[in-house]
């Protein structure tokens, strides 16, 4: 039976091994199971295992944290916050891209939809989960990859870029279709979506549907191939309706863009 003395003296051991180990959850968590071990008759292995699986939770969680922190995401948007009476029709595909499947498939997600709609928020929130999950995440939009990959090219260290970018699990675009790109910045988008197809994933948000693409990028032979290699492995949503911004401000919807950015 052990005296009081020899059990502060393994608590205190235990505190500087956790310490040697730079694993303090194991010191806490040691010290506040014991009790309940004890109490319940836990087996050896049961109290090890617990106070280990609370070691690596709490490392899960800040290394997620630290992933949605490294993204670059423009706000935390969740899906908890997402209001499915807005989007009711995409609920059920969201919800299975929420257990992060898609992420070890390598396969893409694309958002299509006019202004407002929400794209940019499951964007994130997509992002959020896919950093929850153990996956390294970047998120920019359309014109700020172009910018990326241009000064890249410029300094001849476009193909290590890329090997760089492969090495996360989910790259997010954000916007195709606000801006056109030149035919150079067209080249330079196509070999990242190539770079990265069928070795991990991309979430793409547009306004405009895939018909409009060949605009966006100068030259629809382009945008064909490009597309082809999104969708060939793709959940692709059409978000609808009005703009959640302009809700209750009796505007309900943005006439110059609304026949012309219907996403088909
Ligand atoms: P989009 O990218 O489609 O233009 P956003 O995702 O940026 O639209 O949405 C605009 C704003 O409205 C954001 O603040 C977003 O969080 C919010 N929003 C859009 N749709 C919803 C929704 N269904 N539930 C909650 N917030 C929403
Ligand atoms: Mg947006």
């Amino acid at each position: 039976m052990a005296t009081k003395t020899n059990t502060i003296e393994s608590v205190k051991q235990i505190s500087y091994l956790a310490g040697a180990l730079k694993a303090p959850q194991i010191s806490d968590a040691a010290t506040r199971l014991a009790d309940q071990a004890r109490d319940a008759g836990w087996s050896f292995e049961d109290y090890l295992a617990a106070v280990l699986e609370r070691e690596v939770s709490a490392r899960n969680a800040s290394g997620a944290q630290l992933r949605i922190r490294a993204a670059g995401f423009p706000g935390r948007k969740t899906l908890e916050d997402f209001d499915w009476d807005a989007q009711a029709g995409s609920r059920p595909q969201i919800a299975a891209l929420a257990s992060g499947g898609f992420l070890t498939e390598a396969r893409n997600v694309v958002l299509l939809g006019p202004p407002g709609t929400g794209k940019t928020h499951l964007a994130i929130s997509l992002g959020i989960v896919a950093a929850q999950h153990g996956h390294r995440v970047l998120f920019a939009t359309a014109t700020d990859w172009v910018t990326r990959l241009t000064d890249a090219h410029r300094q001849g260290r476009l193909p290590n870029e890329l090997a760089r970018l492969r090495r996360y699990g989910l790259i997010i675009v954000d916007e195709v279709g606000y801006l056109p790109f030149e035919q150079d910045a067209a080249n330079l988008f196509f070999q990242l979506v190539s770079s990265r197809y069928e070795h991990a994933s991309l979430i793409l948000t547009s306004n405009l549907p895939f018909s409009g693409w060949g605009g966006v990028f100068g030259d629809q032979a382009v945008a064909a191939a490009m597309i082809d290699r999104i969708v060939h492995h793709a959940d692709v949503l059409t978000l609808k309706g009005a703009s959640y911004r302009l809700r209750g401000r009796g505007i309900d919807s943005l006439p110059s863009i609304r026949t012309q950015n219907q996403a088909d």
